[in-house]
C-alpha cells in the first residue's frame, strides 16, 4: 500500500508514533524518525523496521527547535531522496489546574505540540508537494475538541492542531497534498501509564466502548490516511476514542 513511500514521523521511538512506523514499514514505506531522549530506544524501532525490509533512519532532534527541524528536514530528504508522508506525533503533557500552571508549563506544551508540528509541516513541504500523493498527518487528541481541566496548556496546542491541519489542508490541496488530523481518545503508552488507577477508572466508566484504545488502532487510521484510498479525505479529524467525544 505504500511501497516505496518515505514517512518522516515524529517521536517514533516508543508509544503511538512507533506502532505508526512499524504499520507504514509493514506496508512499505521507508522510516525516518526525529526523536528525543534515549538514542537506544530509536535504534532498537529501527532495527525492528530494517527487519521488514524497508530503510529505516534515526536523527536527533527536538521538534521545537525551528533551525534543528530545518537541519534534519533537509538532512532526511537528502537521505531518503525525497519524503510523501509527514506525521506530526511528537507531543507532551504538563498537566496541573489552571491556578497553579506556570508560564514555562505553558510555553512547552504549545512549543513541542503544536510549534513542533507547524516546524515540520514548514520544512518538509516543498518536499512532499513533489510527491506524487503527498500525506501530512497530525495528531490532535480529544482534549483539543471537549476542552479537559488540568489541560489549558495541551488541549489549546491540540486544538491549535486543528486550525494548523485545516488551513494545511488548504494550502495544499492544488498540489494534491492532504492534510488530516486524529484526535485520540485514551490510549494506552507511556504518556497515560503514570495516571492514577482511580483516574484510569473513571475515564474508562466514561468511555462507551469500556476501555482505553490501543496505539495500532491509531497507527491503522494513521497507514489508512497515507495511502491512496484516502485521496480525497483532507482538513478531517478524526477521532478515535471509542464513542468518548460523541
Ligand atoms: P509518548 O510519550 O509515548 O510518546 C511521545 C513521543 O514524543 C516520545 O517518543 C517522545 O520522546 C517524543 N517527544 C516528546 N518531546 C519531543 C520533542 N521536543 N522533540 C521530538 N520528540 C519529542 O506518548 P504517546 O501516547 O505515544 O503520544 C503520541 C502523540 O499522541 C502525542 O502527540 C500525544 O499528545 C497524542 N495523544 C496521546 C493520547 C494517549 O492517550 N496516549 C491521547 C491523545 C493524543
Amino acid at each position: 500500500m505504500l511501497k516505496g513511500k518515505t514517512a518522516v514521523i515524529t517521536g517514533a521511538s516508543r508509544g503511538i508514533g512507533k506502532a505508526i512506523a512499524l504499520k507504514m514499514a509493514k506496508e512499505g514505506a521507508n522510516i525516518a524518525i526525529p526523536y528525543v531522549g534515549p538514542k537506544e530506544l530509536a535504534i532498537e524501532v529501527c532495527k525492528e523496521i530494517e527487519a521488514l525490509g524497508v530503510k529505516a533512519k534515526a536523527y536527533e532532534c527536538d521538534v521545537s527547535d525551528f533551525a534543528q527541524a530545518k537541519e534534519v528536514c533537509d538532512k532526511i530528504v537528502k537521505d531518503f531522496d525525497g519524503v510523501d508522508i509527514s506525521v506530526n506525533n511528537a507531543g507532551i503533557t504538563k498537566d496541573t489546574l489552571m491556578l497553579k500552571m506556570s508560564e514555562e508549563d505553558f510555553d512547552s506544551v504549545i512549543s513541542v505540540n503544536l510549534k513542533g508540528a507547524f516546524n515540520f509541516t514548514k520544512h518538509l513541504c516543498r518536499y512532499i508537494m513533489k510527491s506524487s500523493a503527498g500525506r501530512i498527518i497530525n495528531i490532535s487528541s480529544v482534549s483539543g475538541i471537549m476542552g479537559n481541566a488540568g489541560q489549558a496548556n495541551y488541549s489549546a496546542s491540540k486544538a491549535g492542531i486543528i486550525g494548523l491541519t485545516k488551513t494545511t489542508a488548504r494550502e495544499f490541496a492544488s498540489r494534491k497534498v492532504t492534510c488530516n488530523a486524529i484526535a485520540p481518545g485514551f490510549i494506552n503508552t507511556a504518556m497515560t501509564a503514570d495516571l492514577p488507577e482511580s483516574v484510569l477508572e473513571s475515564v474508562k466508566s466514561q468511555v462507551p466502548l469500556k476501555r482505553m484504545g490501543e496505539a495500532n488502532e491509531i497507527a491503522d487510521l494513521a497507514t489508512f490516511l497515507a495511502s491512496e484510498s484516502a485521496s480525497y479525505i483532507t482538513g478531517e479529524v478524526i477521532r478515535v476514542d471509542g464513542g468518548m467525544c460523541i
